[in-house]
């Protein structure tokens, strides 16, 4: 490709709007454009890419035995209606209306299109396992569409989806999915880790998410320092990190705390560490409210609280108001001692002695509240978010953080879709059984940003070399005037071309620092600059997009180094 045939637009400003180092880097480059509020154009320049991204996913899907197919984008409200997922989805729906008045939907996954699709088609256990997948364009109408394609509200996803009579068979083939996975991960040239997650509104028992580690990634992940261990902080298991109850030691006593609200301002005051207070929550619950108690110094998990049985989810603090009529006090003060809700603690809190609460009485607390003497819990969960230097919980060293971006999530789902919508097959023995399915999202549009966030300087893109819109760049210095330069630059164009090696060729009239610092910032990983003075000794300049520290290199022989630096 010569860049003038090309579609090249780039730009030195850094986007107002895009805060993230991958949103800014997509639009100066040009490799993105926005339409509207998560909308985005892929420019040729990031389309190829894209398709590098995609090709890897199709690759590696295929090798796993998976099936591609394409299933419409819009979907009727009715397969909707079978699930009952319209309400989990809720606003991330989009809504479709035909001239007949028909219901649709925007597709945003596909679990009722491929189930419907499949109580169709397959009716034997002969049949089975299968797994089918396409590569498609989704719609979210998310809350907050941000970060260019990392969040977006139209994006392309790879879902797959596994039909199987038994459990085992589920589990070889998530297995096959979670290696699939990782494959395709590599390939692009990520560093990622695949850990435990929280399952959702798409439902079913066991998932894993993949993570491209990064700085800006939008989810703590939480991992052991010397074990295999590692979840997302929605879903890691904070241990107890108290391992026994001590007996009571203090007498009960109400104390006044006159304007002391939050926890710091209390400690400070009754000048206690914040580990020796209990934080009291009120939330909705199924039928009441509930009470969730953590640590003064630890934090709720709201994705663990969602998931409890007693509590309504999505999960609501009940307001001020609820709080004053079920009390008698405002939020500070609430406390365990006579509180007449459900009940559940943390683990940590479980084995708490001696500790400070709300007096449910404002400016009052009790200091020396001791469990079974003083108050009563209905329940023990594990409640709060896991913390940087908590054992593990397998056993097995300490806890750290690193923040991820979700480029993938696997899911074991059972039969919770295909009995809701009857997808059936006839056992061994004749016996009509809901089949067991599982299911394999990875955001391909999210995964090009991914990849940025992770490869680039203050320059610019660092491809990782399989997925670069080009793999070599070939920068002649005055090709508009220098016949030489020309012709040595056309001719290395053409053979790299004829070794199928994807090359462009920047035959601009533009200042010889105005090519470079483009290229740096378009990431090319095999730059050759060609220039009169190099050519004088026979010689041309290389530079590696990585390092950029520049070779001379003898002109007969470049092709071959760049031939074999490409297949390296
Ligand atoms: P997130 O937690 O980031 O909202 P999700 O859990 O809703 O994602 P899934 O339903 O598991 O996502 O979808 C499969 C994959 O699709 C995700 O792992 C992610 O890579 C991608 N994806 C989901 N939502 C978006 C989006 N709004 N823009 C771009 N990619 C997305
Ligand atoms: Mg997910």
């Amino acid at each position: 490709m010569k860049t003038t045939a090309f579609h090249l637009v780039t730009r030195k400003e850094t986007p107002q709007d895009a805060e993230i180092i991958s949103h800014q880097l997509m639009i100066r480059t040009g490799m993105i454009r926005k339409l509207g509020a998560g909308l985005y154009t892929w420019a040729p320049l990031g389309l190829r890419v894209l398709q590098k991204v995609e090709q890897i996913i199709r690759d590696e899907m295929n090798a796993s035995g998976a099936l591609e197919m394409l299933m419409p984008a819009v979907q009727p409200k009715e397969l909707w209606q079978e699930t009952g997922r319209i309400e989990d989805f809720g606003g991330q729906l989009l809504a479709i209306k035909d001239r007949a008045e028909r219901d649709y939907f925007f597709g945003p996954t596909h679990e009722e299109v491929i189930t419907d699709f499949v109580r169709n088609e397959i009716n034997s256990y002969k049949q089975l396992p299968i797994n089918f997948y396409q590569i498609q364009t989704k719609f979210r109408d998310e809350i907050r569409p941000r970060f260019g394609v990392m969040r977006s509200r139209e994006f392309i996803m790879k879902d797959a989806y596994s039909f199987h009579l038994t459990q085992e068979s589920l589990e070889q083939t998530y297995q096959t999915m979670q290696q699939a996975y990782t494959n395709i991960i590599n390939r692009i040239g990520l560093d990622f880790r695949c850990v435990l997650a929280d399952s959702g509104a798409i439902g079913g028992s066991g998932s894993q998410e993949f993570h491209v580690i990064a700085d800006s990634g939008e989810d703590a992940i939480m991992y052991s320092d010397s074990g295999d261990y590692a979840a997302n902080l929605e879903k890691c298991e904070a241990v107890s990190l108290l391992h026994e109850r001590q007996a009571p030691t203090a007498a009960l006593n109400k104390v006044s705390t006159p304007g002391q609200k939050t926890i710091e301002d209390l400690c400070k005051f009754l000048a206690i560490d914040s580990s020796q207070t209990i934080k009291t929550l009120l939330v909705a619950g199924t039928e009441k409210p509930v009470a969730l108690v953590v640590r003064g110094d630890h934090s709720l998990n709201e994705v663990k609280a969602a998931n409890l049985a007693a509590v309504a989810s999505p999960l609501r603090m009940i307001d001020d108001e609820e709080i004053k009529a079920l009390t008698g006090c405002d939020a500070g003060s609430i406390g365990v001692k006579g509180l007449d809700t459900t009940i559940i603690v943390d683990r940590t809190v479980a084995n708490m002695s001696d500790f400070v609460c709300g007096g449910n009485e404002n400016d009052f607390h009790y200091t020396g509240v001791n469990w079974e003497r003083d108050a009563n819990f209905d329940a023990i969960e594990d409640l709060r978010d896991a913390m940087v230097g908590d054992p593990s919980p397998d056993g097995v060293g300490t806890l750290q953080v690193a923040r991820g971006i979700e480029v993938g999530h696997i899911f074991q789902l059972g039969n919770k879709y295909s009995k809701a919508m009857n997808a059936v097959v006839l056992n061994e023995q004749g016996k009509s059984k809901a089949m067991e399915m599982g299911c394999y999202g990875m955001g391909v549009s999210r995964m090009v940003a991914a990849a940025i966030e992770q490869h680039h300087d203050d320059k610019g893109i660092i491809w990782p070399a399989n997925i670069a819109p080009f793999s070599v760049a070939i920068l002649p210095m005055n090709y508009q005037k220098s016949e030489r330069v020309k012709q040595a630059a056309d001719e290395l164009y053409a053979k790299l071309q004829a070794r199928g090696i994807e090359v462009i060729l920047d035959d601009r009239k533009v200042r010889p620092g105005f090519m470079m610092s483009d290229f740096e910032l378009l990431g090319i990983p095999h730059q050759v600059i060609i220039g009169d003075r190099s050519l004088d000794e026979n010689q041309v300049e290389y530079r590696n997009r990585t390092d950029m520290e520049s070779m001379k290199i003898n002109r007969d022989t470049i092709e071959t180094v760049l031939a074999e630096k490409i297949k390296a």
